[in-house]
């Protein structure tokens, strides 16, 4: 099979094997590998071999295939490594969602009691509750 590939893409090089990495799994269309600087132990990525920087761009048929193969891998992280009590499947789509490798991945992120990783929120957030009204109206916005 012939893949688009960007050159200048660390994953791309991880698919064509012109770079390491610890392969967990691989087909024609994904690979899953292990993060270089994982949250907790088992943290991996699951990626689609060819090159798209949002989910957007994926086929239909590609992106769907990320999310089975995610489900089995956090499986096996809990089988193998019972200090996992929960999983984090996540997805920074995009630069301001905080992607550093711009090539799509889904982030398989193991957890545990007290692991430190904390998604923060400014003290504002947390008064802040959507009235009914206001909640319809970003509906309509998304529907209209
Ligand atoms: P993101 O912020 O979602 O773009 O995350 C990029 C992830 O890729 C981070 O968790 C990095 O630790 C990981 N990463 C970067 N380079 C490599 C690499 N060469 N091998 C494995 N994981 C990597
Ligand atoms: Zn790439």
């Amino acid at each position: 099979m012939i893949l688009m590939q960007d050159s200048d893409c660390i994953f791309c090089k991880i698919i064509q094997k012109k770079a390491f990495a610890a392969i967990l799994y691989e087909d024609e269309d994904i690979v899953a590998f292990m993060d270089i600087k994982p949250i907790n132990e088992g943290h991996a990525l699951i990626v689609p071999k060819k090159h798209a920087v949002l989910v957007e761009e994926l086929d239909e048929e590609l992106y769907l295939k990320l999310f089975p193969i995610a489900r089995k891998i956090a499986s096996r992280i809990k089988e193998r490594i019972p200090e996992t009590t929960a999983i984090n499947y996540f997805i920074a789509d995009g630069k301001d969602a905080g992607q550093e490798v711009f090539h799509v991945h889904l982030h398989v992120i193991p957890r545990r009691p007290d692991d430190g990783f904390r998604f923060i929120f400014d003290k504002e957030y947390y008064s802040r509750l959507l009235s009914e009204v206001d909640r319809e109206k970003v509906k309509e916005k998304l529907l209209s």
